[in-house]
C-alpha cells in the first residue's frame, strides 16, 4: 500500500478534504532552492484540524450550535494525537482569516498552542493564511488606512471575494498597495517567529480576471507608471497620439467590448471583426 492509498483508506470522513500532497518534483526543487526545506524530500502527509477560526464561523453564520466545541476540538491534543497515530506528518490549522490581527489575535495564540502540541508529537505545522480577504467590519476599526487598501471596481465600489451566505463583508485587499503588503508581512512574521510554522498555506492566492480588475488609486498609479516605463516620450506619442499619460486610466470594459475578444499585438488592438471600432 502506498502513502496515497493509506491516506484515502484511513482518513476518509475525518479530514480528507484538507489532505495535501506535494509532488516529489517540487520537493526536489525545494531542496536545491531552499536547503532548510530538506524535510520535504520524501513528500509529506498533511491534514488537520480546521483552517477556519471561530470568529469566521460565527460571522459567516449557518454553523451548528456546537461550533465553539468544534473549533476547540480541531486544535485539541486528542485530535492531534489521533492524527499522529494515523500517520499524519504535518498538522494543518488556522492562523489568519482576514479580520485583522487585533480581532484574530486570541485565536492566533490558540494556533501557537496547538502548534506546540503538534511538535511535541513529532509533527510539523502547516498554518493557513487567507491572503485575499479583508473583513472590513473589524479591519477598518483596527486600521483606518485600510479603506485605501481594498480593491475597487471602475465605479469605486469594493470588489468582493464571493462565497455563499452572501459574504459581502469580505473585501479583496489590493496587492499593489504597499501598505497592505507591509501589514501582511506582520501576519507572516507571526507565523514564522511566534508559531514557528514549517509550511504556510496561502488561500485564494490569485488575481481576479476582467471585468473585476482593481481600479484603486495604487493600481491606477501603477498603470500610469507602467506606461511611462514601457514607452519613452516619443513612443508614447507614437502609441497614444500624445506624451502625457498622467491622466490615462486602465481600460474600462463593457458588454460590447469584453476583454476576451480583444486581440493585442503590442501596438494594435482589434475588436472582433463584426464590431465597429470607429
Ligand atoms: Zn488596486
Amino acid at each position: 500500500m502506498n502513502r496515497r492509498d493509506f491516506m484515502s483508506g484511513t482518513l476518509a470522513g475525518i479530514a480528507a478534504a484538507q489532505i495535501l500532497k506535494l509532488p516529489r518534483l517540487m520537493a526536489a526543487i525545494s531542496q536545491d532552492v531552499m536547503p532548510r526545506a530538506h524535510w520535504l524530500k520524501n513528500g509529506l502527509i498533511d491534514a488537520g484540524g480546521s483552517h477556519e477560526p471561530y470568529i469566521f464561523l460565527v460571522r459567516r453564520g449557518g454553523e451548528s450550535r456546537n461550533a465553539r466545541d468544534f473549533y476547540e476540538r480541531q486544535q485539541s491534543e486528542p485530535l492531534i494525537r489521533r492524527l499522529k497515530e494515523q500517520g499524519i506528518e504535518v498538522f494543518h490549522t488556522h492562523l489568519y482569516k482576514g479580520f485583522g490581527m487585533a480581532a484574530e489575535k486570541p485565536e492566533m495564540e490558540d494556533t501557537k498552542r496547538a502548534a506546540e502540541i503538534a511538535r511535541r508529537y513529532g509533527m510539523r505545522v502547516d498554518t493557513y493564511i487567507q491572503w485575499n480577504s479583508l473583513m472590513y467590519e473589524t479591519f477598518f476599526a483596527e486600521e483606518p488606512r485600510a479603506k485605501d487598501w481594498i480593491q475597487r471596481d471602475i465605479a469605486g465600489q469594493p470588489i468582493l471575494l464571493t462565497y455563499g451566505y452572501q459574504q459581502s463583508y469580505r473585501y479583496r485587499p489590493c496587492f499593489a498597495n504597499q501598505e497592505y503588503l507591509d501589514y501582511l508581512k506582520n501576519i507572516v512574521r507571526y507565523a514564522v517567529v511566534e508559531v514557528k510554522s514549517d509550511f504556510i498555506h496561502f488561500d485564494n492566492f490569485g488575481l481576479n480576471p476582467e471585468p473585476d480588475s482593481c481600479h484603486c488609486l495604487a493600481c491606477v498609479q501603477g498603470f500610469r507608471n507602467h506606461l511611462k516605463t514601457k514607452y519613452p516620450p516619443e513612443k508614447r506619442r507614437e502609441r497614444f497620439g500624445f506624451e502625457n499619460t498622467d491622466f490615462v486610466n486602465p481600460p474600462q470594459w463593457n458588454r460590447d467590448n469584453p476583454p476576451e475578444q480583444m486581440e493585442a499585438d503590442g501596438a494594435l488592438c482589434q475588436i472582433a471583426e463584426s464590431r465597429s471600432s470607429d
